[in-house]
């Protein structure tokens, strides 16, 4: 008791000096963390409690509940958080409170102090100082504890920021710690019920100790995911995804992990029912809430699904993550990659669960998320099997709106089919009007109709699957079966070699070839791509994003059945009309690129059809 009464001044250290300056005298984006910080160490000190109280008969106030005490007075302009937790002794005062934790602090000052912007307040975190953020928004803090201990002793703690902080004996009955922040000129709304009301339901709602506000509990104290899966009701689920998640609609369905050994964490994760306008459009979006031992820690982090799943939305609770971490040092945390990995594995599972035994849901899923879910074989190596085994396309086979996988295409195989064939293209109703899908149908083969914009770029990473070549019916060097019957109808191998021979002359270096074809039956010719050229939906995407973009040579193919096709011959044979040959085979070349969407200039077209018109009803 030697010392009641007596007020004993400490000065910070050097760095803590340095580091409060920059606190005291700088402008702040989120501002309102320090909140958050005091409610977390709130927290921490009354899960100490929790403990000691299961483990001590003798703790002092044995009664008194853990609770978390917010008193906002506006008049005086003061906000008061006051726990029942475990307390600090004189040496935590001295010690603890005002010891700068991380290293390298100094560098990292220098280049804050550097910046011009306004610094974020969560960086103070990175210290490990965190109750300094208190300096952001008040200009006189005072602190008053006891330590849980029998025998302890009370102690006021109070300081302006700046240069030195005050220690002086107290009488104290209770334990605990009462924390009262005189706020500055700019941060009087800290002083306001609703706001502070606000903050708690943002930050720290599922903090699973009461938090009163003058007086009125305003959490909900047990964290969801924290229950067991027996003790969630649907209703719960809902209003809790649609509070997290600002939705008017319930989920598509969720997913509770409780995960312990390498790593320990909890999870609730939700697939929304439909995907929000910003999924697509902001490259930044992710929505995954992160929080240590039930405390809030990070918004939207960025690290715990890959960017393909960032649909997901929930928050996932570890126990391995400090708190006051910055993004820089969860992103490259290795409990961080680990928790990554297993949340997707998981997600993924869940996918391929629906996706086997309730389909209709799984398609529900695909329609709003498939593009993004087929963006992850460019990055997740890991997962590419898997994630191939979760597209689905539209198919020759099936109907408009249905679609199927690469498994179930490989299942109906003909015996002696050895390649997958797709056909790219921007709709199916254009897709289907395609001449080379003609052989494919007459011969019903399956063509997986690509008509999802992110095929293009997926299709890239996409070879093989179950060891078969994955081809475009638009490359010139498909392994095609001669039709018989319409070989019957066919000209004569020599006619066709003189008719493409004629083709090349007219054509010259507009195309790299001119072959007989074996997959058109109604139309005259088609255009393909050599085999190191790209199919027609490529060179538009190509075209797209590079104006320069010069196209690749295509070769055409000529249909030796085609009624035309005879005639032209027949005319080639006489040498007559050599200008009618001429316009006839361009019309048929121009026609070819117009149907791929390759045609740039109409206007010759269009004249040459004229002419031919002429003609036609001149006989
Ligand atoms: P951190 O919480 O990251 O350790 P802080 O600056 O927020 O950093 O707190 C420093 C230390 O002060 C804590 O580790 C804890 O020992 C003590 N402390 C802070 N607030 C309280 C409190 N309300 N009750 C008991 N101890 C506290």
């Amino acid at each position: 008791m030697a010392q009641e009464g007596k007020t004993q001044e400490f000065e910070y250290k050097a760095e803590m000096k340095q580091l409060l300056h920059l606190i005291v005298h700088s402008l702040y984006t989120h501002q309102e963390i320090f909140l958050r910080e005091l409610v977390s160490n709130a927290s921490d000190a009354l899960n100490k409690a929790r403990f000691r109280k299961l483990t001590d008969e003798n703790i002092l106030s044995k009664d008194v509940p853990l609770e978390v005490h917010i008193e906002v007075d506006q008049d005086a302009n003061l906000i008061t958080i006051e726990d029942a937790g475990i307390g600090m002794t004189r040496e935590d005062l001295v010690e603890r409170i005002g010891t700068v934790a991380s290293s390298g602090t100094k560098a990292f000052l220098e280049q804050l102090k550097s910046q011009e912007k306004p610094l974020d307040g969560q960086m103070i975190g990175q210290f490990g100082v965190g109750f300094y953020s208190v300096f952001m928004v008040a200009d006189k803090v005072t602190l008053e504890t006891r330590h849980a201990d029998n025998d302890s002793q009370g102690f006021r703690w109070e300081s302006g920021g700046e240069g030195t902080f005050t220690l002086e004996e107290i009488e104290r009955v209770e334990r605990g710690t009462k924390i009262t922040l005189h706020l500055k000129e700019d941060a009087k709304e800290f002083s306001e019920e609703q706001r502070i009301k606000h903050l708690i339901n943002k930050y720290s709602n599922f903090v699973d100790f009461p938090i009163n506000i003058n007086g009125e509990q305003v959490n909900t104290v047990k964290a969801l995911w924290h229950k067991q899966k027996s003790e969630i009701g649907e209703e719960e689920l809902n209003e809790f995804y649609k509070f997290i998640a600002n939705d008017f609609m319930p989920p598509m369905g969720h997913l509770l992990l409780h995960l312990e050994g390498v790593v320990n964490f909890r999870a609730l994760l939700f697939v929304p029912e439909k995907a929000p306008p910003a999924l697509f459009r902001d490259e930044e979006y992710q929505k995954l809430h992160l929080y240590s031992n039930n405390v809030f820690i990070q918004e939207d982090c960025k690290d715990l699904l890959p960017d393909y799943l960032k649909f997901i939305r929930g928050v996932v609770d570890a126990e391995d993550i400090p708190l006051n971490v910055s993004r820089e040092v969860t992103q490259s945390s290795p409990v961080m990659g680990k928790i990554r990995s297993i949340l997707t594995n998981k997600v993924l599972g869940l996918l391929e669960d629906w996706a086997k035994k309730d389909p209709e849901k799984y398609m529900k899923m695909f329609n709003e998320f498939g593009p993004l879910i087929k963006t992850g074989i460019s990055t997740d190596f890991k997962n590419k099997d898997r994630l191939i085994d979760l597209f689905r396309f539209p198919t020759t086979r099936k109907p408009k709106g249905e679609m199927t996988s690469l498994k179930d295409y490989v299942e109906s195989m003909g015996e002696d089919q050895t390649e997958i064939y797709y056909l790219l293209g921007e709709h199916r109703e254009v897709l289907e009007k395609n001449p080379n899908l003609e052989y494919f149908k007459k011969h019903d083969v399956e063509v997986l109709l690509m008509d999802d914009p992110v095929d293009a770029f997926m299709i890239t990473y996409l070879d093989t699957y179950d060891d078969k070549p994955i081809v475009s019916i638009e490359k010139s060097d498909i392994d095609l079966k001669q039709d018989e019957e319409l070989a019957k109808d066919a000209l004569a191998d020599e006619d066709i070699n003189k008719l493409t021979a004629q083709f090349k002359i007219t054509l010259g270096d507009k195309v790299e070839d001119v072959m007989v074809s074996k997959r058109l039956v109604e139309s005259p010719v088609t255009l393909v791509a050599g085999k190191s050229g790209m199919d027609a939906q490529m060179e538009r995407m190509m075209k797209m994003m590079d104006q320069n973009f010069i196209s690749g040579s295509k070769i055409l193919e000529v249909n030796p059945g085609h009624p035309l096709i005879k005639n032209l011959s027949r005319m080639v044979d006489s040498q007559d009309e050599i200008d009618l040959i001429d316009k006839v085979i361009y019309q048929l070349f121009e026609g070819a690129l117009l149907l791929d969407g390759n045609l740039n200039h109409t206007s010759d077209y269009v004249t040459r059809m004229t002419d031919l018109m002429v003609k036609a009803t001149n006989n």
